[in-house]
């Protein structure tokens, strides 16, 4: 019987492992969504009632000159200029990166979320409430908005196991690494108690952390996942969406390094030639990323050619 390439792929306890860790953060991004978006709405009716001047009746009257670009916005109007540095001020990474360029300026008086949005990591612009969010833009939400109580440090450990996730160029994760990320995952949880639908997802993260994550691939007359008793038996369709969703912020995220020039060339091109190289045997999962690996390549040609251009020219400087 020939293997299906998923079946190939899980035979790999590494990248098993790797979709597992990617599986998790998509359940703590569910669990995460509907708490942070009533916070949101909170935190807004806050700000409003500290600083009524800012409410719906406020008008940006800066127009376009108030549109921020990436880190930068120079407020054209009062309005504002009180709002940036309102937001300043709940912001627990006020001297670092602000990545404005996500904001309309001009909606903060009536949408919390274009508020919320100043929080999180560059690259959200079009994201219009935390349903369309990954997990990293909810913790980082978490991570950097002093409305939320909570022990910052086990925000920033988590969030730094997804990157790892996300930056592991070869896929894959060691069973103990996963077994550190657990407990990760679980002292974060923990600052949630009096949340049931947070606390209710835990259970869930260990049993498929735990797990052998058995993947159910059905028999022909068995079209869809059984769903056993323990819960932890996928079908392969759902595997595939892991997969998918993992590649998907994956690129993405080599997108935004390359198109913000943070890495060398030469590094997007390594890391854009692995993936290429990894779905060359994978068909199944290059059928669904067309677009990304496309976007993604005309990106790289266009930085070629203006290398090209200006020959000797300065090399970006990497940040850390
Ligand atoms: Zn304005």
């Amino acid at each position: 019987m020939v293997l299906s390439e998923l079946a190939v792929r899980l035979n790999c306890p590494e990248y098993k492992n790797w979709v597992k860790a990617g599986h998790c953060l998509l359940l703590l991004r569910g669990c995460l969504q509907g708490f942070v978006g009533r916070e949101v709405l909170a935190f807004h009716r806050d700000l409003l009632a500290a600083a009524p001047g800012l409410g719906p009746r406020a008008f940006c009257r800066g127009g376009w000159r108030c549109s921020p670009r990436a880190r930068q916005f120079q407020p054209q109007c009062q309005v504002c200029a009180e709002w940036k540095r309102e937001i300043l001020s709940h912001h627990t990474n006020r001297n670092g990166d602000v990545h404005w360029g996500n904001c309309r300026p001009g909606l903060w008086p009536v949408d919390a979320w274009e508020v919320a949005k100043a929080f999180m990591p560059r690259g959200l612009a079009d994201k219009r409430g935390p349903e369309e969010c990954d997990a990293v833009a909810l913790l980082s939400l978490i991570n950097c908005c002093d409305h939320f109580m909570i022990d910052r440090k086990k925000v920033t450990e988590v969030i730094k196991c997804r990157n790892e996730i996300m930056h592991s160029s070869e896929m894959k994760v060691s069973s103990m690494w996963l077994r550190d990320f657990q407990m990760k995952i679980q002292n974060f949880l923990n600052e949630f108690r009096n949340i049931p639908e947070i606390v209710a997802v835990y259970s869930r993260i260990e049993q498929l952390l735990t797990s052998d994550w058995a993947v159910h691939i059905p028999e022909e007359d068995q079209r869809d996942g059984c769903e056993c008793e323990t819960g932890i038996y996928l079908s392969e369709s759902q595997v595939n969406e892991i997969e998918m969703e993992l590649l998907k912020e994956k690129l993405q995220e080599i997108y935004l390094q390359a198109e913000e020039q943070e890495v060398l060339p030469e590094e997007t091109s390594t890391r854009l030639e692995m993936v290429k190289e990894f779905l060359r045997h994978n068909e199944d999962l290059r059928k669904g990323l067309t677009e990304e690996m496309q976007k993604l390549d005309s990106l790289y040609l266009q930085h070629q050619k203006q290398d090209s251009k200006e020959p000797g020219g300065e090399m970006p400087e990497e940040r850390a």
